[in-house]
């Protein structure tokens, strides 16, 4: 990479909060990067406006129906438009140095996988693709040759502090977990929390959905099984440690007594920046840490009683085979009903619950063994889960 073209990247998600940063440092390093490809869901006029800042050449919106509306909108522009799941499978594989995978939910995953079977680099923030299917997406980065790299902060901050050396030297894996907003509720408060108290994570600016994920806890479980397919570690391994300022990203424990961490001011453009430079380093316009300011960091364990989620995704992670899958398709519609106001915070939790027993009843949760089975168990999933939420509808919110 020391190669004086720029590097070319495509960004999946280019609309969302990880695609806005992501965009910041390749705009304040033109030299070193140049933005070939962007999508988004189905927001024309955020991707119409991100085409006309960037300069793009490839634009794609998934939703198969906007696509009249972006060509229109881009019309002229020189801008070569795209619509469905066929055309951001096609952006996911054009011509480039490495592709931001920042989609959220399990959505990412086919064009995730796409990118990593075309070999390259692949900075993955879409966690939910990993905890779906990551056995079968690290196979196939295998098989390919591809290098991922990871955008969780967690995870990033893990792979900054990884030494290349014997697995018996690694002792422990921690990921930092700020304990979101209700870290110091009661569990009778967080019965009755409200989708815009969740919302208003503490130390973080985030989509919808993993800022939700941040506040019951599941997202600290998600990562969980994020960092087991990430590095070359075991379940028991894995550990979580409350630390409110967010300062601390991950941490690595090594046998002789050395505990190796990443701090920095919690900002993912300095992950995003990493990813998108490495193995070098480059600037991020991330304000410099400033520890006299922050003061103090502390330190408390996880509460897995008020944090059910937590729970059910170190459960699952153990339980292994389907059960993450299936935990991953319960969380998301879960999440999408309290942010719809149909269940109370609490009947996230409950939800998954009740779709994991009744997934193991039903002896749902074998080893999906291709990206079919997959999408047959998440299907399944999301199937029982929007029963159980018809079910508890009105008793929550
Ligand atoms: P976001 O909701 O802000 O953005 C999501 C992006 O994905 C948008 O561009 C949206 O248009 C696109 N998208 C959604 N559904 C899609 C679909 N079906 N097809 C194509 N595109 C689709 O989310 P975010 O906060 O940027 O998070 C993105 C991913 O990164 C998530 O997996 C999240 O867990 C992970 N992540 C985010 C942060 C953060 O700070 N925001 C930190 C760590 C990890
Ligand atoms: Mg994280």
């Amino acid at each position: 990479t020391q190669s004086s073209s720029p590097q070319r990247v495509v960004v999946l998600g280019a609309t969302g909060s990880i695609g806005a940063a992501t965009l910041d440092v390749i705009a304040r390093s033109p030299d070193r990067f140049e933005l070939v490809g962007i999508a988004a869901n189905r927001s024309v006029s955020a991707l119409a406006d991100l085409c006309r800042t960037h300069r793009p050449s490839r634009a794609v919106v998934a939703d198969a129906a906007k696509g009249e509306e972006l060509k229109e909108v881009l019309s002229g522009s020189g801008i070569k438009v795209g619509a469905g799941e066929d055309a951001l499978v096609e952006l996911a594989t054009m011509p480039a140095d490495i592709v931001v995978a920042a989609i959220s939910g399990a959505a990412g995953l086919a064009p995730t996988v796409a990118a990593i079977r075309r070999g390259g680099r692949v900075a993955i923030a879409n966690k939910e693709c990993l905890v779906t299917a990551g056995t079968l997406v690290m196979e196939e980065a295998r098989r390919a040759g591809a290098t991922i790299l990871p955008v969780d902060s967690e995870h990033n901050a893990i792979f900054q502090v990884f030494e290349d050396t014997a697995a018996e030297a690694v002792a422990e894996v921690v990921l930092t977990a700020s304990g979101g907003p209700f870290r110091t509720w009661s569990k009778a408060d967080m019965a009755a929390a409200r989708p815009e108290q969740a919302l208003k994570h503490p130390n973080w600016s985030m989509g919808a959905k993993i800022t939700i994920d941040s506040a019951t806890m599941m997202n600290k479980g998600l990562e969980l099984i994020e960092a087991f397919h990430l590095f070359p570690i075991t379940a028991d391994q894995l550990s979580v440690v409350v630390h409110p300022q967010s300062i601390i990203h991950g941490m690595v424990r090594y046998v002789d007594g050395s505990c190796l961490a990443q701090l920095g001011t919690p900002d993912m453009r300095t992950p995003i920046s990493n990813c998108l430079s490495w193995p070098a380093r480059g600037p991020a316009g991330v304000e410099p840490l400033d520890l006299v300011k922050v003061g103090s960091l502390s330190f408390e364990a996880p509460d897995v009683d008020r944090f059910q989620c937590l729970a059910l995704a170190q459960a699952a992670l153990r339980r292994g085979e389907g059960a993450p899958t299936a935990l991953n398709a319960a969380n998301e519609v879960a999440v999408a009903a309290f942010l719809d106001g149909r269940i109370g915070f609490l009947e996230i939790a409950a939800t998954i619950e009740r779709v994991l027993n009744c997934a193991e009843r039903d002896h749902m949760l074998v080893e999906p063994k291709s990206l079919d089975d997959v999408a047959g168990l998440d299907a399944y999933a999301r199937r029982v889960g929007t029963d159980a939420i018809a079910g508890m509808a009105g008793t929550g919110a």
